[in-house]
């Protein structure tokens, strides 16, 4: 077992920083793909 870092990616669509396969807890993007409802604190 080793420590292995979280590779971290620029979301597509709004450049937030976010875990590889993950999706974009910002705007909810995923793969170019909207996959859920980004929150939005309007
Ligand atoms: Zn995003």
């Amino acid at each position: 077992m080793k420590l292995v870092a979280p590779t971290i990616v620029t979301c597509g669509n709004c450049g937030n920083a976010v875990l590889f396969h993950r999706v974009c807890p910002k705007c909810g993007f995923y793969r170019g793909r909207q996959v859920l409802t980004p929150e939005t604190n309007a």
